[in-house]
């Protein structure tokens, strides 16, 4: 297929998520899904008694297994080029973080709320959660990991949009703690090619690196040149 085939298509896929209200209210209800087994998920696993040391574990197991999941989504989704299809305009309208330097700004909550309506994927990862969270004999530790690592992949997107739009000293310490993304280290992938997919401290990115350099093409010579017709509505724009 063409290249001008898939501006043509990217652009007419840009069109039905600004225009068709269905788009954006599913992505309300997303969030409104994600948030609310979240919570669920907290209150399910406080009732479990692990101590401090199982505490740090599992934070630590967690901000490892969010990083990396949340980083092989993101390097699955920049390769995604199906416009036409039923996701493709929200597919088209990820693909646009690419072009943004800086987002709206918005209150913490606000993001959490909005970003946590792109993560479809994570509605059937939090509702097998809340099904293990049942089961008598799964390891308590394993659950809050696991718990703690689906939190964490809403997360995730603040530390993005804190590591595009925010100069505060507090989120440069929290990045320097390794608890936070590095402004540094996230805008080689902004700047580079097919690297640099990890967004919520990017501590597994040099695994994230390798699995992409070996099966991926990258995409400034790809999903990049989609949207190379297409411009930004003034209201998006920051
Ligand atoms: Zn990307
Ligand atoms: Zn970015």
């Amino acid at each position: 297929m063409d290249l001008e085939q898939k501006q043509e298509q990217f652009n007419a896929a840009m069109e039905l998520y600004e225009n068709r209200a269905g788009y954006k209210l599913f992505g309300k209800f997303i969030a409104a899904a994600n948030i609310s087994l979240q919570a669920f998920l907290l209150l399910r696993v406080f009732k479990l008694s692990i101590g401090p040391a199982g505490q740090l574990a599992a934070i630590a197991g967690a901000y490892l297994l969010a990083d990396f999941v949340n980083g092989l989504v993101h390097l699955y989704a920049d390769h995604m080029d199906d416009y036409e299809s039923a996701w493709g305009p929200l597919t088209a309208n990820f693909h646009l973080h690419h072009k943004r330097p800086r987002y709206k700004d918005n209150s913490l909550p606000v993001m959490y709320f909005n970003e946590s309506g792109s993560k479809v994927w994570l509605v059937p990862c939090l509702c097998a959660l809340a099904w293990l969270s049942f089961r008598p004999s799964v390891n308590p530790v394993l659950l809050y990991t696991l718990v703690y690592a689906g939190i964490l992949s809403s997360v995730a997107e603040i530390s993005h949009y804190l590591a595009h739009n925010s100069n505060a000293p507090a989120v440069a310490f929290l990045a320097r703690a390794g608890l936070l993304l590095g402004k540094r280290r996230h805008a080689r992938h902004h700047l580079e090619d097919n690297v640099s997919y990890t967004f919520l401290n990017a501590a597994t990115d040099p695994l994230v690196d390798l699995i992409a350099a070996r099966f991926y093409t990258g995409y400034k010579n790809g999903t990049d040149l989609h949207y190379a017709k297409y411009t930004l509505p003034i209201a998006d724009r920051d």
